[in-house]
């Protein structure tokens, strides 16, 4: 099936309230074009440059996230890009963005990264430290922490990582709590295997790449 097909599809699947991200990284300007046309209204890409590139040619007619590990020198340029980044995970990286967006007159739009399956080798703060983490980024004043997202682990079938989901919806059920559901608003989990979990666990962002694109080539693998 082609690109306008699948996001066709999958947009008649979802349930009112669940926004489709479509993952971008190593896709052209063409592919992500098309799933524009098709109905896609918001993006996320996984590195800054990449985004740049495609930024120049798609602009502000979609919505951009970035879904990627930021570094603390590509924030700047981040922010030039992105509406939102998701994957806050450390105060370190919150203060830089907190920085470069007071120096840039703007209030950042972030969310927390939450490392589900407390894997070592993988980011996103631990569960246990993500409510501290909202805490501190609370008292940034050019920050504006919006929900929370998390990958989770690979799993053999999808149903495996349900336990993982239901965790990180109980963090941003807690910050609802203590922030306000207006203040709080995006759950990011989901991918073109498990998105269904997810939106059954809460979700109301789903990030799909794959499934919209197709198998990521070996030329993907090197942006
Ligand atoms: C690539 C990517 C996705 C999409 O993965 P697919 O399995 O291709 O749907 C979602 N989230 C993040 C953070 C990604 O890097």
């Amino acid at each position: 099936m082609g690109i306008s097909e699948n996001v066709m599809n999958i947009l008649k699947s979802l349930p009112p309230g669940v926004r489709l991200l479509a993952a971008t990284k190593s896709r052209s300007v063409d592919e992500i074009q098309e799933a524009i046309d098709a109905g896609v209204d918001l993006i996320g890409e996984n590195y800054v440059q990449e985004a740049a590139k495609k930024f120049e040619k798609i602009g502000r007619r979609v919505e951009w996230h970035f879904i990627g590990h930021l570094q603390k020198n590509k924030v700047k340029k981040a922010l030039q890009i992105f509406d939102v980044i998701e994957t806050v995970d450390s105060l370190d990286i919150a203060r830089e963005i907190n920085k470069r967006a007071e120096s840039m007159g703007k209030i950042a739009f972030v969310m927390i990264e939450i490392n589900s399956a407390r894997e070592p080798q993988k980011f996103g703060v631990m569960p246990e430290n993500a409510l501290d983490l909202a805490d501190e980024i609370f008292s940034l004043e050019n920050l504006q922490l919006i929900g929370v997202m998390t990958m989770g682990p690979t799993v053999s079938k999808p149903e495996d990582i349900r336990p993982y989901f239901s965790l990180t919806r109980k963090i941003f059920d807690e910050l609802r709590y203590i922030y306000g559901d207006e203040q709080i608003r995006y759950l990011s989990m989901g991918m073109t295997d498990t998105w269904r979990i997810g939106v059954q666990e809460g979700a109301n962002i789903v990030r799909i790449g794959t499934g919209i694109f197709g198998p990521r080539g070996e030329q993907g693998k090197l942006l």
